[in-house]
């Protein structure tokens, strides 16, 4: 399954999702309802499931769209017997979440016994079970270990007994740690655009699939002395030149980044010089070799060259995670696609 909540992790859930499409994806995650519904109104083939909480007002629009749903509490299964008629209630897909740990979302196993009884008894289909690893990227393998014997020591009573089709549990930092022979799907998210999962393990196999790309707006020269931006927190010490690149916090590069950043322009590295604003930031270009022009390209994050900004650097930076990165960049910026054969 390709996690595409959060619009792909920022890089736009229609467009993933269709490239899913065509490698033979046809398997969907998603957080929330109108996350679901966005996929499904765009000719996405397969079948998507919500993880997350939705407002059972919507759940005959749910059963209709042939959206799969998550159980993690009796009093959702309880209100949805209530508005269900009985080929409704066959018809909605239920994945059973249960909590082998995580301690957010699902049932304990003593709860999760009662409510499959409780499906089973009121005419419900049960079309899933899985869990999540709440530690999948510690070096200590014992607390996954045990939520892993969790879900296999549950999954063997029940899902032979009463057919279940979709079983899964492993993230990406799991998936090549955790050997689940009971599991027929994975959820995959941050390995899917090229993202390190974790930092003890690096894969140089993949490869980030977005890039952040602006242009150069304006290029200035500085005297000794003077100070750049909002609240003068970068002060020339010499002469210089910066260049001005018209992304700001606005469109998700955070003010962390303030006298905290490097961008690449010919390649090579430029230091940030003062705060971000809203919508732009200073870079000193006082060591390119060469003056840039305006309209130049900018990569805040990717490959320039022989130059190279990972997300996971960015989010070393400011003590974010790199799924922060790509997750925060707003809908102001235009997403580009370009297919890589
Ligand atoms: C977000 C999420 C995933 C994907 O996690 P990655 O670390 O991005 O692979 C899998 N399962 C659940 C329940 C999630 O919320």
């Amino acid at each position: 399954m390709a996690v595409v909540k959060a619009d792909a992790y920022g890089h736009g859930a229609v467009e993933i999702s269709k490239a899913g499409n065509r490698i033979g994806i046809n398997n969907f995650v998603v957080a929330f309802l109108e996350e679901a519904l966005e996929l499904a109104r765009s000719d996405i083939n397969g079948e998507i499931l919500i993880l997350n909480y939705f407002d059972p007002k919507y759940l005959k629009e749910v059963v209709h769209s042939g959206i799969s749903v998550s159980l993690f509490n009796i009093e959702q299964i309880k209100e949805w017997n209530e508005v269900l008629n009985e080929n409704e209630k066959k018809a909605l897909k239920i994945h059973l979440n249960l909590d082998t740990g995580m301690r957010i979302l699902g049932f304990n196993i003593e709860e999760a016994h009662e409510v499959i009884e409780y499906l089973f008894e009121n005419g419900f289909h049960l079309e899933g079970i899985y869990s999540h690893y709440s530690d999948a990227d510690n070096v200590d393998r014992d607390y996954s270990n045990k939520q892993l014997n969790s879900f296999r020591t549950f999954v063997n009573e029940i899902a032979q007994k009463f057919n279940v089709e979709c079983l899964h549990m492993s993230n990406s930092a799991a998936v090549l740690k955790y050997k689940n022979d009971l599991e027929n799907y994975v959820r995959l998210g941050i390995y899917s655009y090229g993202l390190q999962a974790e930092q003890n393990i690096l894969l140089d196999e993949i490869k980030p699939v977005m890039s952040f790309k602006s242009v150069i707006s304006d290029i200035k020269n500085l005297e000794k002395d003077n100070t750049v931006g909002y609240g003068r927190s970068y002060k020339a010490k010499k002469k210089m030149k910066i260049a001005i690149i018209p992304v700001g916090y606005a469109d998700g590069y955070s003010r962390f980044f303030s006298n905290n950043g490097e961008v690449l322009i010919k390649g090579m590295r430029c230091p940030i010089v003062g705060k971000i604003c809203m919508d732009q930031f200073a870079v000193d270009i006082s060591g390119l070799n060469k003056k840039p022009s305006i309209g130049e390209e900018v990569v805040l994050f990717g490959q320039q060259n022989s130059g190279f900004i990972k997300a996971e650097e960015l989010a070393e930076r400011i003590g974010a995670l790199n799924y922060e990165i790509t997750c925060n960049i707003s809908k102001r910026v235009e997403r580009k696609y370009v297919e890589i054969v």
